[in-house]
């Protein structure tokens, strides 16, 4: 078979119908080894690329049938969408379309029409389907969303379990295994219940370096939330809330205060469920605000931010949720609001399990997260480190605790006290062990009934820790646990004790350092984080962009697909860097290949033509395509810090000035100070829409005719109210200079 042979041109495939230059990690590999008949087994991270591991063989291949199984309608279309538009022939079958679709579908599958076949697992196992499948030629199965087949996985289908019967039907097609799931135990099942044989199994790096972390103590959750999105006007994103109550309050609540926001829970009915979803990947909803039953096998790739408005259940579901962030590899946020209230709800619904050995994986896994949420080293390092992989960088430049490191203090005070008081507490005649909470209210001195219950009140310790605040001590506790002085019990009640290196601490009077607790106020960003280039950053003309973005919204609703189907925002923003007015220039953009190219240069160069006409064309750096973490100290670059940048967003949105003052609750002068930092630094501005033409001309007539000794009052004076200060000086820095 030709088509197998090894030196198959597969750079020269993807560049031709992708449109990109290079595999991401690891498709090569797997790509080569489906087309060389081996069963695989391929877990890459959300975003990785899993799509085009079967989608490239199966146009390596000069016929022959890929078929892959898909556990999500919506997805299935989406996909068969998208590869369409890049001109490949592919389609689906599901409980979607109707039956004289399904025959013409079937019709033309047995004409050799389609390289591709989407499939849901329980069509494949309906009646007879297995015998038109054989007449179909396929050469390859792909199972995508792969952990859907183990119990052990929070995704279970049981219709996965019967795939199997696909490999006793047809033993020699070759199987390819994909999924992001990153627990041991689903994938060993993945490979037995698959029966896959001897298959080759690849596993990426679990790295999202596009993605930053950051944790913020939960304070006033809805305004945090609130303060957020309006500190990115533009971006997508998923809120992710514990209960289904939850997911429809705060949509309501968003939707109230102007942001387009939808609930999404499986207590929905479907209808409304499906039209949630659908908003969302359409960009109509810029959030969703859902339970963990949405986003497996979510497509969107512009999701800009994940935020947690409630603690997660353990650091695996944590990490999937917010891997649907940031997929076409451009900078993404994931925040989570930790409050120990949300641990102490936690523990209550753990305890409710009938099962204690489910109690126990429960409250250890809790325990994780917690842990990850009250670190002050690197989230990343510790989010690897959970899934066994070490990180490379001592700092990652994307995280919370690597951009500003948490102040530290000299706690070997505190860290005694609280040592020794849980030390008595065991000593004493109650003998028995007590959680941190107590613990705390000994040390503060509380006068509680099961403090004089236990005789507690009449120890040593008894009242002795009057320098820190009861939150305090509770985050000192929970560090001197997560230093592994005192140990927490994972049974009902977390009962603390001394291990041995906490014991040689209390003896020796050993140094501690404590981390001082997490600040409540930021939630805009972390200091320093704003300016600094961000990995998977692509610089770009930010008001071409907004342009090119219009003009995919109207192709998508032309062709009724949601837009990344036409192109992602990776690509848009290549675009708005380099300007391509040309054919040719159109075809070196990442990201189209030849069917884009014929259908959508046209349209898109006669975009950035017009664009030029009255643009100045900027220089950007080339972004840096490997998306590897950013180098250790990133240059602080002084320039537009974030509240100019939020001015500068709403005004692109067409704001005029008094629009955004009151939007952003500002005086004027403020906003047009804003402006005149921008102008300083360099940034283009529709100079009209801030201060009109006639208004420039009196402006400049005021100026030729007031000597300069007078100042800038006397010109407000003699233009009056018709003028603000700040578009004095906005025209006197762009327009006086060719004036005079
Ligand atoms: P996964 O299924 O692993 O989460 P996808 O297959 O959905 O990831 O791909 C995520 C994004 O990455 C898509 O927008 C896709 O077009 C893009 N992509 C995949 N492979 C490449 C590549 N080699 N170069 C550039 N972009 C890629
Ligand atoms: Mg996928
Ligand atoms: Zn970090």
């Amino acid at each position: 078979m030709p088509s197998n042979h090894p030196s198959v041109n597969l750079a020269g495939l993807l560049r031709q119908t992708f449109g990109f230059d290079s595999f991401r990690p690891l498709q090569e590999e797997i790509i080569r080894d489906a087309l060389a008949g081996r069963d695989v087994f391929a877990l890459l991270p959300t975003g990785g690329g899993k799509s085009l591991c079967y989608q490239l063989p199966a146009l390596a291949r000069e016929d022959g049938l890929t078929v892959v199984i898909s556990p999500l309608i919506a997805l299935m279309k989406d996909q068969v969408d998208a590869l369409t538009t890049a001109g490949v022939p592919a389609t689906f079958l599901n409980s979607s379309i109707d039956l004289s679709e399904v025959r013409d579908r079937i019709h033309d599958l047995a004409a050799g029409r389609y390289r591709l076949l989407y499939v849901a697992p329980e069509r494949l196992m309906q009646p007879g389907f297995f015998d038109a499948l054989a007449g179909w030629r396929p050469n390859l199965i792909a199972v995508d969303e792969a952990h859907c087949i183990s119990e052990w996985g929070h995704d279970f289908r049981p219709e996965y379990r019967r795939l199997k019967e696909l490999r006793d039907r047809f033993p020699d097609l070759p199987v390819m295994a994909l999924t992001a799931t990153a627990t041991e135990r689903v994938r060993a099942d993945i490979v037995r219940q698959l029966h896959l044989r001897d298959p080759r199994c690849y596993v990426a790096s679990f790295n999202r370096p596009n993605l930053s972390y950051r944790v913020l103590p939960k304070q006033k959750p809805y305004a945090q939330v609130l303060a957020f999105l309006r500190d990115r006007p533009r971006d997508a994103g998923i809120i992710y809330c514990q209960s289904r109550k939850a997911t429809e309050d705060v949509a309501r609540r968003l939707m109230l205060d102007g942001i387009p926001a939808r609930p999404y829970h499986a207590g929905l009915e479907p209808a409304a469920r499906a039209a949630n979803q659908e908003a969302f990947l359409r960009d109509e909803a810029r959030v969703i605000c859902a339970t963990i039953a949405f986003g497996m096998g979510i497509n969107k790739s512009n999701v800009r931010f994940v935020l947690h408005y409630d603690l997660p259940k353990n650091v695996e579901g944590y990490y999937q949720e917010t891997g649907r962030a940031g997929r076409d590899g451009l900078p993404a946020d994931c925040v989570l609001l930790f409050s120990p209230g949300d641990v102490i709800k936690h523990l209550k619904f753990i305890e409710e399990k009938p099962d204690p050995q489910e109690q126990q994986v429960a409250r250890e896994q809790l325990q994780q997260i917690v842990q990850y949420a009250e670190d002050s080293a690197c989230r990343r390092a510790r989010l690897l480190q959970y899934f066994g992989e070490s990180s490379a960088a001592d700092n990652c430049g994307g995280c919370d605790n690597c951009l500003a490191p948490r102040e530290t203090y000299d706690g070997t005070v505190p860290a005694q006290k609280l040592l020794s008081c849980v030390y008595r507490i065991r000593q004493a005649p109650s003998g028995f062990g007590v959680g941190l909470n107590h613990i705390v209210e000994v040390l503060t001195g509380a006068d509680t009934e099961k403090v004089r219950r236990w005789g507690h009140d009449q120890l040593s310790t008894y009242g002795i820790g009057t320098e820190l605040t009861r939150p305090e001590w509770q985050a000192a506790g929970r560090e001197l646990v997560r230093l592994g002085l005192l140990e927490q019990t994972a049974d009902m009640y977390n009962t603390l004790g001394l291990t041995d290196a906490g014991l040689d601490t209390l003896r020796e009077r050993r140094a501690v350092t404590l981390t001082r607790p997490l600040l409540a106020d930021v939630i805009a960003a972390t200091p320093g984080e704003s300016r600094r280039p961000r990995a998977g950053e692509i610089a770009c003309d930010e008001v071409l962009f907004e342009r090119l973005r219009v003009l995919r919204r109207s192709l998508a609703d032309d062709r009724d697909v949601p837009a990344y189907v036409i192109f992602s925002d990776a690509a848009l923003r290549e675009m708005a860097r380099s300007y391509p007015v040309s054919e040719d220039d159109f075809g070196c953009i990442p990201g189209v290949g030849r069917r884009k190219l014929t259908e959508f240069a046209e349209p898109f160069t006669a975009e950035v033509r017009s664009f030029l006409e009255d643009h100045p064309r900027q220089d950007f750096p080339a972004p840096d395509r490997t998306v590897s973490p950013p180098p250790r100290v990133a240059a602080a670059k002084p320039g537009i810090n974030d509240t100019t940048e939020e001015t500068l967003r709403l005004f692109r949105d067409g704001m005029d000035v008094p629009a955004i003052a009151r939007f952003r609750g500002l005086a004027t002068s403020t906003i047009y100070q804003h402006f005149n930092k921008a102008v300083a630094d360099g940034v283009p501005l529709e100079l009209e829409r801030l201060v009109p033409p006639d208004l420039a001309a009196r402006i400049a007539a005021a100026f030729a005719e007031i000597p300069r000794e007078a100042g800038m009052k006397a010109i407000k004076e003699r233009l009056g109210d018709a003028v603000d200060y700040g578009q004095l000086y906005l025209w006197r820095a762009t327009c006086a200079a060719d004036a005079t």
